[in-house]
């Protein structure tokens, strides 16, 4: 007799475990979750390291929304440590306020100024371009060629390997600017990380499914089909996959994550540059916009855990290749990637017993409220299926 199941769910990321666990809770549906790396909570997974400091192991995660919904929703699974998330950039020697405001302005002039001044300095400065089509047209309409080129434009080539007029408007037009003296870096109303980590989020739905679910780790899907049976698949890996590459492979760009952890008195010698005891940098996540610098940034994720412990960890974020045994981390927005994607659609649309959710099945870059967000809608329209 094979395995037994109402759904198969391939990921146990945001997406796979919010809708596994709204289907066994408000339907009491049966689920295997499958996942192929060795724990749930895919790219959003976090753990303690050999230091004991509690590090985001694929990039660091800023949670954030503007929905009630989504915060409701995760908020049964954890409590909240509020976090203002700021960054800089490091450049020409040295740390400026990032997003562009009007600090980063002063630090530019080299004076104080006020906000009349920097609008009347942009209005002078910027590029007129109608409708920005890409991301250098999106930057130099707003901020001008010297702005643009001290922090977008070397950052942005290291990053997707690609010219930013090579780029959807959306890479670079997500970075807020600002007039006033607002250093955050993100515009949500709501900005919090899980106060116990995002692995007890993970943990605390898998216990909420009781024995109405399965998870297997260390396991490809393809590996379990011919064992189970099951009424529906919800598929949250890269759609290209799913339909053996019939038309291509999607491009991505992936990362290589570099680990530092540092105490004692390597750590105090930092001081004069963190500004504070027990930090390695001055801000939580510093941008290195140089094109002479390997990596494109460095985080320092303590500064937003507010964990309390003697050392810390850096990681440094080295862009790469996507290729064999490399993770597909950002989907690359521009219009050849688009028409592929528009193919595989099609194909996934024509499955009515496959739900395909989450960011690599929509070959889009979501965060991880949106992701949530999707996975609840998509459980609510399962829901009102009979299976
Ligand atoms: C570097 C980086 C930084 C980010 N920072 C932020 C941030 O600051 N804030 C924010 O809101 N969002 C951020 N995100 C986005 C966030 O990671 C995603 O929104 C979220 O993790 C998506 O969840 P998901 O379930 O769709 O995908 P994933 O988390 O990728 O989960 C999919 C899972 O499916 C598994 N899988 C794939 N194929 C198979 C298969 N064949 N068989 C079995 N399992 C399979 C994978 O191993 C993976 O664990 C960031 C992403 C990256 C890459």
């Amino acid at each position: 007799m094979p395995w037994s199941f109402d759904y198969l769910i391939v990921g146990a990321g945001f997406a796979g475990m919010t809708i596994a666990e709204r289907l066994v809770s408000t339907k009491g549906a049966r689920v295997l979750i499958v996942e192929r790396r060795n724990h749930i909570g895919g790219n959003a997974h976090d753990h303690y390291d050999d230091a004991g400091v509690l590090i985001h192991r694929y990039g660091p995660h800023y949670f954030r929304t503007n929905a009630p919904r989504i915060r409701a929703y995760l908020s049964k699974f954890t409590d909240w440590t509020p976090v203002d998330y700021t960054i800089k950039s490091f450049t020409r020697d040295r740390y400026w306020n990032f997003p562009v405001n009007l600090n980063t302005f002063e630090q530019l002039i080299g004076r104080p100024a006020t906000s009349g001044e920097f609008v009347d300095w942009l209005e002078q400065n910027k590029v007129s371009i109608e409708n920005p089509r890409n991301s250098e047209e999106i930057i130099l309409s707003q901020v001008g060629h010297e702005l643009y080129e001290l922090f977008f434009k070397g950052y942005t080539l290291k990053q997707w390997k690609r010219h930013p007029r090579d780029l959807d408007a959306s890479v670079c037009g997500r970075i807020p600017i600002r007039t006033n003296r607002d250093d955050r870096y993100l515009k949500e109303e709501f900005q919090a990380l899980p106060s116990a980590g995002y692995h007890r989020i993970f943990e605390r739905m898998a216990q909420a499914m009781g024995e109405n679910v399965k998870i297997l780790l260390n396991t490809d899907y393809r590996e379990v089909l011919p064992h189970v049976q099951f009424d529906h698949m919800v598929y949250t890996g890269p759609i290209d996959a799913y339909f053996d590459f019939a038309h291509g492979k999607l491009p991505y760009r992936s990362l290589r994550f570099e680990f530092e952890s540092f105490e004692g008195k390597d750590l105090a010698d930092r001081e004069s540059v963190s500004g504070k005891p027990g930090f390695w940098q001055p801000a939580m996540q510093v941008n290195y916009p140089d094109e002479s610098v390997p990596w494109t940034r460095i985080v320092e994720i303590k500064h937003a855990t507010g964990q309390q412990c003697l050392p810390t960890t850096i990681v440094r974020e080295f862009p790469e290749d996507f290729g064999a045994g490399k993770e597909p981390y950002y989907p690359v927005p521009n219009a050849e990637s688009a028409a592929v994607y528009k193919k595989y659609k099609e194909m996934a649309d024509a499955l009515p017993n496959v739900s395909f959710i989450g960011r690599l099945a929509t070959y889009r870059y979501y965060n991880m409220d949106q992701v949530v967000g999707m996975a609840l809608a998509e459980a609510d329209k399962l829901q009102s299926r009979e299976i």
